[in-house]
């Protein structure tokens, strides 16, 4: 298997060859990654070569940048394995993904009354729009907890998913936080056998590892470009297309019609209806080639490349005793991401003086307050890979965290 050779890879990203950023130490990935050349310089041709609004042209150039548009759709259905590009919609975000389908199936395939199973490791994005519908429509909202091994509570689920009238499972394919990969082959099966539908949030688990939606048999997934190497201003629904023309549009406007008149609207087919107005289309263009790097740098190469710098950190942190690592314990079947906590140093403190050294992490709730209260812990710092990380990256996290506790020894 060909190995990834992240020095070399670095050298595609143009931040890191910025005079500013010589020193930088980018480990922030699971927030956004950064983009290649190949992807920055798309966004440019776009805007020289091709500008124009899509789907209403009657011209060489709108035609141009139409079918640019939509071979993007076409691509990211093939990227994750769906049966047809009209099963993609483009939002500006997962978050979007997500309140367009919280919004429409709560309108339309869900009762007062009927239960929504989510988890404590949702991201707030695949938590908050199922609460706020929950409260406004009279659904119960049920939350599988984590164990002790931050895995989730299988027993729960299944204790929560025997309980009447349960309509909707949103769960997400990879904690941002913990970096879990639950079981979601035996989830959605379980799910489907009581007939509810089921939401995967696949916004951390897109940049590592393949996503199949055939396989997996979820009935939506949602994700976003910029943490897979894409453009801001992108999000993906995936939805299965009997599902999706059941639903109504979420946004009404321009471009997500057929026809007009002073009384009545008829609204256009799938995907269309879902895409109200001018979207990011230099944006969704970009997108393809984000796509297509890392289909050429190879799905599983990437995952093998960051598991084992996850590994490697891990080992690195277990050798301090007042460290706590937030993540379950077999880690290949874990994303790369690591949260931890160091006795008596606040998050926050632990990411200045990393940012001191050029080291980028994140310190926080990881907008998942939830998790952190049940966990009884305000914060954890944590440490996401990507492809152009390096060994070398955890021997400067390896000094810096020494230098911490140098400032912090009493
Ligand atoms: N879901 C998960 C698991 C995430 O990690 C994030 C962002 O960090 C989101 C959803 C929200 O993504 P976006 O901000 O692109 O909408």
């Amino acid at each position: 298997m060909p190995r990834i050779d992240s020095k070399k890879i670095k050298k595609l990203f143009p931040i890191f060859s910025k005079k500013e950023n010589k020193n930088l130490v980018y480990l922030d990935n699971a927030a956004t990654t950064q983009r290649p050349k190949v992807v920055v310089d798309a966004i440019k041709d776009f805007y020289e070569t091709y500008n124009s609004n899509i789907h209403r042209g009657i011209y060489d150039l709108s035609e141009k940048a139409t079918k640019m548009y939509e071979d993007t759709r076409k691509h990211t259905a093939k990227f994750i394995n769906a049966k047809l590009s009209e099963e993609i919609i483009f939002t500006k975000n997962t978050t979007e993904s997500i309140n367009l389908l919280a919004y429409t199936l709560s309108d339309n395939m869900l009762q007062k009354g009927d239960r929504i199973i989510t988890t404590s490791l949702e991201h707030h994005a695949n938590f908050v729009p199922w609460q706020t519908m929950a409260k406004k429509k009279g659904f119960i909202l049920s939350i599988v907890p984590v164990t002790e091994d931050y895995s989730l509570d299988m027993e729960e689920f299944e204790k929560l998913i025997k309980e009447p009238n349960v309509k909707l499972v949103c769960i997400s394919a990879m904690s941002n936080v913990t970096g879990t990969t639950p079981d979601l082959k035996k989830i959605i099966k379980r799910a489907h056998k009581v007939g509810a539908l089921v939401l995967v949030d696949g916004a951390q688990s897109v940049a590592h590892e393949h996503i199949d939606v055939r396989k997996m048999d979820c009935d939506f997934f949602v994700f976003s470009s910029h943490k897979m190497f894409g453009p801001f201003g992108v999000g993906i629904l995936y939805g299965k297309k009997q599902l999706l023309d059941k639903l109504p549009p979420f946004l009404y406007g321009g471009d997500m019609i057929k026809s007009v008149k002073e009384t009545c609207t008829v609204f256009n087919d799938t995907p269309w209806k879902f895409e109200a107005g001018t979207p990011s289309i230099g944006d969704v263009v970009a997108f393809k080639k984000a796509m297509e790097f890392m289909e050429k740098l190879g799905i599983e190469n990437i995952k093998n490349h960051e598991t084992n710098l996850a590994k490697k950190t891990v080992e690195m942190l277990k050798k301090y005793k007042q460290v706590t690592i937030i993540k379950p314990k077999n880690l290949d079947k874990s994303g790369p991401v690591i949260s931890f906590t160091i006795e008596e140093i606040h998050p926050h403190d632990i990411a200045e003086v990393f940012n001191k050294e050029g080291i980028a992490i994140r310190a926080g709730h990881h907008c998942n307050q939830p998790l952190m209260s049940r966990l009884g812990i305000p914060a954890t710092a944590r440490i996401s890979f990507s492809i152009y990380n390096t060994e070398d990256d955890i021997k400067k996290v390896e000094l810096a965290l020494k230098k911490l506790f140098k400032i912090f020894a009493k």
